[in-house]
């Protein structure tokens, strides 16, 4: 599994660093407050033998935002941020598997929003090639908070707990994911994922207002559904929606687009207009069927 992977390299403390060496005090706002905010970027191996990442100018401005509502100093440049991905991944893939970064900006210093210092740290794990396995997933007793309680459009570790929780409450029925319910108990998220359904033909994804985070799997997906002529949706999804859904994917940079294959107690049999989107994706990003909105970002381009 990715997360069990220690690779020799981490970037950290504006260059690449032995993994041993990329460590934070014990007393360090990261540590006592969990302060932190993050990007989860993907890279795949293109025809021309380059590796290509995906949308990294919209992570890099992602992160911006986030780092800007928490008050965290981020000083890297997309062009510098971009670099370092490539740096590091050159020490990283391996021919035959693709590549992901995490990228997190810690807050190593600081008091209550005073005197903030924050750091970089890049990390990068290889994955298997190919289509996403299909899953099953639950419905989680758990909400995703609103806006007011922990603003979901950001990607902090915070938002991460509710998460776990929902993931370990899916464990013992087998589910790879589990979808959170917004306080008036519509589809707002999965714990790592965006939620598309298809219901008539029409795939329907609720907006980010309706409590996740502002993903950016999604626009690419969408721009792909509507070239293709697929009529979306970006409306609130109630519950009951879901389960009756003829076709349901949970989407995000490492997600893509997986299929799920029952929601609870419920069979979703069909895979159909989600298949045909989830193909143009994989096209898209490994350059096999190229388009503009995947926004390759090629090492030495
Ligand atoms: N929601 C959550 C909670 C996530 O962790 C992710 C993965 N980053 C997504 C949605 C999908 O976002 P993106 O498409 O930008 O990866």
């Amino acid at each position: 599994m990715a997360s069990l992977q220690k690779p020799d390299w981490v970037w950290y403390d504006g260059g690449i660093r032995p993994w041993e060496d990329a460590t934070f005090h014990v007393s360090s706002e990261a540590l006592v407050r969990g302060l932190n905010v993050f990007e989860g970027l993907k890279g795949y191996w293109q025809p021309d033998g380059r590796f290509g990442i995906v949308a990294v100018p919209r992570h890099h401005a992602r992160l911006v935002r986030s780092a800007r509502l928490l008050h965290i100093p981020f000083e890297e440049t997309l062009e510098e941020f971009a670099a370092a991905h490539h740096e590091l991944l050159a020490r990283i893939v391996v021919p035959d598997r693709q590549a992901w970064v995490r990228a997190t900006l810690y807050v190593e210093e600081g008091h209550w929003g005073r005197d903030t210092k924050s750091s970089l740290v890049l990390t990068a794990f290889t994955q298997p090639m190919g289509p996403p396995e299909a899953t099953t997933v639950g419905v989680s007793a758990w909400r995703r908070s609103a806006d007011s309680a922990m603003p979901y459009r950001v990607k902090t570790s915070s938002n991460y707990q509710v998460a776990r929780l929902a993931r370990i409450e899916g464990r013992p029925a087998g589910h790879g994911e589990m979808i959170l319910l917004n306080a008036a108990g519509r589809v707002a998220e999965a714990t790592g994922a965006c939620v598309m359904a298809v219901r008539d033909g029409v795939i329907i994804c609720p907006p980010a207002s309706e409590g996740s985070l502002e993903s950016i799997t999604v626009d690419i997906l969408i721009t792909l559904a509507q070239d293709m002529g697929v009529e979306v949706q970006r409306r609130p999804l109630d519950h009951s929606e879901l389960k009756i859904a003829d076709e349901v994917g949970l989407c995000g940079t490492l997600a893509e687009l997986t299929r799920v294959t029952a929601i609870d107690a419920y069979d979703i049999a069909e895979w159909s207009v989600l298949q045909r989107l989830q193909d143009r994706y994989l096209d898209a990003v490994t350059g096999q069927d190229p388009h503009p909105a995947a926004d390759m970002h090629l090492a030495g381009g």
